[in-house]
């Protein structure tokens, strides 16, 4: 024993001899074991990312996308939809002044206003969210509110939103704590019904109340890994102060509270002009929020979202721009797929219709676009990179016959 100690390596850290680890690196004056190596990486990465905790890159308003370039960028890929964008680009523009402003230490304090955006499903929200992350100069993160849950409940703590985007800003606290956060499905946690106190309502008010925490900005203790499953962990105190908070929801049934409140206050003098006005079709662009309340949000998360916008339903003009003019659009994907098997893909134009009139029929709006195009070129795919073609042209025949023998009736209840 003692004869092996002199003549084999040893790590000059732990001390096991080569037999003992999986690797042994040598220096000039010692040796290192793999065990020891990945522990000083560690130890490493620990110290510098806390060095590194106070500090954001700074803001340069002169290189920050004006709102009217913000727009511009979602037009190349959300068609329609302007108040929403617009909105969007100057709440986004805001946000960095704010945080400009913070940097300077001035006296009038720009506080954040959170938004909200009210759409049916399918109609953009979260494709407005995504492509405006894409140049976003600030962490960004989507969230889904259907998994929240009042803490103790099966689910995720309210506080896990802010895990994730402590994750996208790689745990530099100073970094997360201007950033934005997109919460899908705020609908979700509406109230159900109009007395709270009947059932334990898990997913609903009291998610809200804890989530009122955050909008209204405060210190938040969030457990780095999120989940219930790591106890053990150290939370980490973000301040929600300047976050900006963007909501999203389809809000299901609200142009029926609209149209009752738009109703009740036509009853008097101007009754007969105001009803003339309201498009009956579009019955969301008159929201305002008592809407949100009537429909189960309370008053307090209600003011924290401060700016309100709407997102317009599909019509058939829009669901036909949708397929083809988007910098990545549907069909785009498509030719692109079959160029690289070297197949030059073309669509007669009469599929194009073909396909919406499908889309509208199925009321999948524009996600049953994407439905329909795959199960028309599902059998294409399958042949075309075998068979060494030049070219595919799909016609309306072929459409129709894709379509029909891939039984519709699936897609309905899709
Ligand atoms: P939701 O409003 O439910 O969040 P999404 O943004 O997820 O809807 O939209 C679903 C899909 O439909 C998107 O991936 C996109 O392909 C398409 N889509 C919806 N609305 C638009 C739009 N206004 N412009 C372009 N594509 C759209």
């Amino acid at each position: 024993m003692a004869d092996s100690r002199r003549t084999k390596n040893r790590c000059s850290f732990c001390g096991r001899s080569e037999d003992e680890v999986n690797l042994m690196i040598t220096g000039v004056n010692g040796f290192i074991c793999d065990g020891c190596a990945t522990q000083a990486y560690e130890i490493v990465k620990e110290n510098l990312g806390r060095k590194k905790k106070d500090e954001a890159p700074s803001l340069n308003l002169e290189e920050l996308p004006k709102p009217m370039q913000i727009k511009a960028f979602l037009d190349q890929y959300v068609i329609g939809q302007d108040d929403a964008k617009r909105f969007l680009s100057v709440s986004v523009y805001n946000h960095y002044k704010r945080l400009l402003q913070k940097d300077a230490g001035d006296d009038v304090e720009i506080e954040k206003s959170n938004i909200i955006m009210v759409g049916r499903t399918g109609t953009g929200k979260t494709l407005l969210a995504r492509t405006i992350a894409k140049l976003l100069h600030v962490p960004f993160t989507i969230v889904d509110a259907t998994v929240l849950t009042e803490a103790g409940y099966v689910g995720e703590d309210i506080e896990s939103i802010l895990t994730r985007l402590l994750q996208v800003a790689d745990y530099n606290v100073a970094e997360a704590e201007r950033g934005i956060v997109f919460i899908d499905e705020i609908d979700k946690i509406a109230r159900k019904g109009d007395n709270p106190s009947i059932t334990r309502d898990v997913s609903g008010e009291g998610v809200q109340q804890g989530l009122l925490k955050l909008l209204e900005g405060s210190v938040v203790n969030v457990p780095p890994q999120g989940g219930r499953k790591h106890p053990e962990q150290k939370l980490i105190a973000v301040n929600t102060k300047n976050i900006l908070f963007i909501c999203g929801g389809a809000f299901d049934g609200i142009e029926k509270k609209i149209a009752q409140r738009l109703n009740t206050h036509v009853v008097g003098y101007n009754a007969v002009r105001n009803t003339a006005t309201v498009d009956k079709d579009n019955l969301m662009q008159y929201i305002s929020p008592q809407d949100l309340k009537a429909f189960g949000l309370i008053p307090e998360i209600i003011g924290r979202l401060p700016v309100l916008t709407y997102l317009n339903p599909l019509d058939h003009k829009a669901l036909r721009a949708i397929l083809t003019e988007p910098k990545n659009s549907i069909i785009k994907q498509y030719i692109k797929l079959f160029e690289m098997d070297g197949v030059k893909l073309t669509f007669e134009d009469d599929v194009y219709e073909y396909i919406v009139d499908k889309a509208i029929e199925c009321k999948l709006g524009a996600r049953g676009l994407r439905t329909i195009v795959e199960t028309i070129m599902m059998e294409a795919m399958y042949k075309v990179p075998s068979e060494h073609k030049a070219t595919f042209v799909v016609t309306l025949d072929y459409a129709k016959q894709e379509l029909e023998k891939a039984n519709l009736g699936r897609l309905q209840n899709g």
